[in-house]
């Protein structure tokens, strides 16, 4: 029988992916996704995480989103406009506004959602977005949905901003101008040069747009790039999410009280996607609870960073010029970038090549997120994995 377009086209790009060596197979996890992870019955250091201060897995956060579970039920219902707010997503708001250092706040059901909502409920076909070329997928998808021009400017480029942004404001042709940036980039663990990018926006008259998935709980005492610099009355939109180092799942956007109550009338996954569930928001206000009241565990995740940014270091290999715990580790080659990261995970490591296109040609790396969790000998355990493979193939 012939076969369809569609079973064509997927017969022809899967084979396409799988000849190349681009067909990513995912390894599903046989325990929590904390410092040691167990895949096909193996036990491995896990440095590929985004649960940067172990909290997925922490008992006060399992505690609350029981207590919640017990009592709200596993879902909320409906989506929040009808009558899926509950008091928890009102205290989850509240708690996140405190922490940031805003007078409000909205929560999404991910990261990802509350850029497909926040930007577009804002900006249209008569403006204009200058973006970072590096910034998140998400960013991008929600810029497009927003139909507004989108300018991106070369990375962290603040010469190249000013151009752009000069060139925008002049050519007279959109009403509102906005610039997106991500607070730190998850590739290379650099920080966003805000200070800069603020002055810029107030030259233009243009509004402010941090996402700070990476940064937040990493950054400023754990309320992220934005406190970090001091700025947290300069940007218009914070948007962070609860799914990284807060160890849950979804996002937000703090800001002013009249913007927050705009994004609740107009962003579209707030009025037509169900809420957060109650033991997310349990154990998401939980999060913020504990992040608010110590920086004990911010603290360890920069020790251990440290620790493993040296170590790397010291055996020889480059690390790039991260700023953050996030530790490349720059091989180049991408096939031999591959060949490491597989070694690596067949000795006990965890750690995910990252290749073109994610990362420029060239600059294939494996990429290593420590976390607060891992302890010392978790890390001297996985440098020395390091050590033996690099001497294997050469690469140090
Ligand atoms: C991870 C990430 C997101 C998506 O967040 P989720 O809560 O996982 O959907 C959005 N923006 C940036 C910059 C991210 O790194």
């Amino acid at each position: 029988m012939e076969k369809s377009i569609l079973e064509n086209f997927l017969h022809d790009n899967l084979g396409e992916l799988k000849s190349k060596g681009l067909f990513n197979v995912i390894d599903p996890l046989e325990s929590a996704n904390g410092p040691i992870i167990r895949i096909s019955g193996l036990d491995l250091i896990n440095l590929s995480s985004n649960n940067y201060l172990g909290l997925a897995t922490d008992s006060r956060l399992k505690a609350a989103a029981i207590e919640a579970i017990d009592k709200f039920g596993v879902g909320a219902g409906a989506v929040r406009t009808i009558n899926g707010t509950l008091k928890l997503h009102v205290q989850l708001e509240e708690r996140i506004s405190r922490f940031k250092h805003t007078e409000a706040a909205i929560v999404f059901q991910s990261g990802f959602n509350c850029n497909m909502g926040a930007i577009s409920a804002v900006m249209d076909k008569n403006d204009a977005i200058l973006s970072d070329e590096l910034n998140h997928a998400s960013i991008i998808d929600g810029c497009r949905l927003s139909r507004a021009a989108i300018i991106a400017y070369k990375h962290s480029d603040m010469t190249d901003l000013r151009l752009k942004a000069k060139e925008v404001k002049e050519s007279g042709m959109y009403k509102k101008i906005m610039v997106i940036t991500d607070g730190v980039f998850s590739m290379d663990g650099d920080i966003a040069k805000l200070p800069e990018i603020v002055d810029i926006a107030e030259e233009f008259d243009i509004i402010t747009y941090v996402d700070d998935a990476h940064g937040s709980g990493v950054l400023g005492e754990g309320a992220g790039t934005v406190k970090h610099f001091g700025l947290s009355n300069k940007i218009d939109f914070q948007i962070g999410t609860l799914s990284k180092a807060l160890g849950v799942i979804g996002g937000y956007v703090a800001g002013k009280k009249d913007l927050i109550e705009w994004l609740k009338v107009r962003s579209r996954p707030f009025l037509f996607s169900t809420a957060l569930t109650p033991g997310d928001a349990a154990a998401s206000i939980k999060a913020i609870e504990i992040l608010s009241n110590s920086t004990e565990l911010q603290k360890k995740l920069w020790d251990n960073g440290d620790y493993l940014k040296r170590g790397l270091k010291t055996l020889g290999f480059n690390i790039g010029a991260s700023q953050t715990p996030i530790t490349p580790c720059i091989i180049g080659d991408e096939s031999l970038t591959q060949e490491f990261s597989k070694r690596l995970y067949k000795n006990g490591v965890y750690a995910k090549s990252i290749t073109f296109p994610t990362v420029p040609k060239g600059t294939g790396r494996v990429r290593n997120m420590p976390t607060a969790a891992h302890t010392k000998e978790m890390l001297d355990k996985a440098l020395s994995i390091y050590e033996q493979i690099g001497k294997e193939m050469n690469l140090i």
